[in-house]
């Protein structure tokens, strides 16, 4: 068995090869080779902790696995983050434990990995500013991975405490690129393609703030009540996701859905667009929007990807399990 220790995960994964990682998953889940299996996330009614497991099979790459964690509000205090996830790679054929990999900087790793995904693959090539809703830990790997995949010229970011935009203004001026704190109506109407990435539960951003030709990635979402984007920019939207049945359950569709303002049938998976099999963006005008809800098979996919790169440095910790 090969253990990768949360601290040596961030020297084995590159955004390109999460970005790839990435891009490969979605298209086998839409070509149906690859399944995420039910999600189960409890209240533990100790340390009030949320405790589950994501899980799921890649019959194209053989990844399969489970990412275990959840969230301790707590641990900030004690100078842990709050998210704490491990992931649990199994020999395929065999069903042999294959690797512990560390699963909290790759969390952060796959999710800004499957934005980035979405704007490949939905935003206008002529796509210049980048708006980041949010300015949590997740936001700056959001950033930087957003950045590579268009030649923006600036990045504008809104928070709820304004105070906490510096991580975004470090991480723009990391990427060469000049940041300004907006508000929400600057920020839409600068914006060609706009992140949110917050732990919301209300609507943020309206239909009426968001220019024609946008594309919005909605990555926070991803548990039933929270809710980052008004349902009637859903609405106004060309929908994507990663996963059809989470955007409708625990995804900002959710919403739009319950709300009878968007058909289930209008959502298209991004792995569709991939592959080839349907339309992505269709015109410069028209708003897309990424559902982005997270899925099991992103973290195997980028733990996999891990595993390859620390046995090829030779810094793969190996035990006989
Ligand atoms: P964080 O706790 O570090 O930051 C939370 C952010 O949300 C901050 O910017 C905060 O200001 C903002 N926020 C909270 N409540 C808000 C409100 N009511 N209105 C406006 N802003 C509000 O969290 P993080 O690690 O950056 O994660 C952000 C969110 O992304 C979390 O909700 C997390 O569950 C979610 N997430 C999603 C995926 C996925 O795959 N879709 C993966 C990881 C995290």
């Amino acid at each position: 068995m090969i253990i990768v220790p949360e601290k040596d995960v961030a020297r084995f994964v590159g955004r390109e090869d999460a970005f790839r990682a990435v891009e490969q998953v979605f298209a086998s889940m839409a070509a149906r080779e690859a399944g995420n299996f039910p999600v189960i996330r409890e209240a533990i009614g100790h340390a009030e902790a949320l405790y589950g497991f994501k899980s799921g099979f890649d019959k194209s790459s053989l990844a399969l696995g489970l990412k275990s964690g959840g969230y301790w509000p707590g641990n900030e205090a004690r100078g842990l983050t709050n998210h704490q996830s491990t992931v649990f790679l199994f020999d395929a054929d065999t069903g042999r434990v294959k690797a512990v990999v560390g699963g909290n900087y790759l969390t952060a790793v796959r999710t800004a990995a499957a934005s980035a995904v979405s704007i490949a693959h939905l935003a206008r090539e002529d796509a210049r500013v980048l708006g980041i809703v949010g300015a949590g830990h997740q936001s700056a790997f959001q950033l930087r991975a957003a950045a590579e995949q268009r030649p923006f010229e600036k990045v504008v970011g809104w928070n709820r405490s304004p105070e906490r935009l510096v991580r975004l203004a470090e991480a723009a001026e990391e990427m060469g690129l000049p940041f300004e704190a907006v508000d929400l109506d600057a920020l839409g109407a600068q914006s060609d393609v706009i992140i949110t990435i917050t732990s919301s539960y209300a609507p943020i951003l309206s239909d009426a703030q968001v220019r024609p030709g946008t594309h919005v990635a909605c990555m926070g979402t991803d548990t039933k009540g929270k809710q980052e984007v008004d349902a009637g920019l859903v609405a106004a939207a060309r929908v994507f996701t990663d996963e059809h049945a989470q955007a409708v359950s625990i995804g900002e569709c959710q919403h739009a859905i319950r709300d009878g303002l968007l058909q289930e049938m209008a959502i298209t998976e991004l792995g569709a667009v991939i592959n080839g099999t349907a339309k992505g963006r269709q015109s410069a005008e028209e708003i897309t929007l990424f559902d982005g809800t997270g899925v099991g098979l992103q973290d195997l996919a980028v733990a996999n990807s891990v595993v390859l790169r620390a046995s090829e440095a030779g810094s793969a910790i190996e035990v006989e399990f």
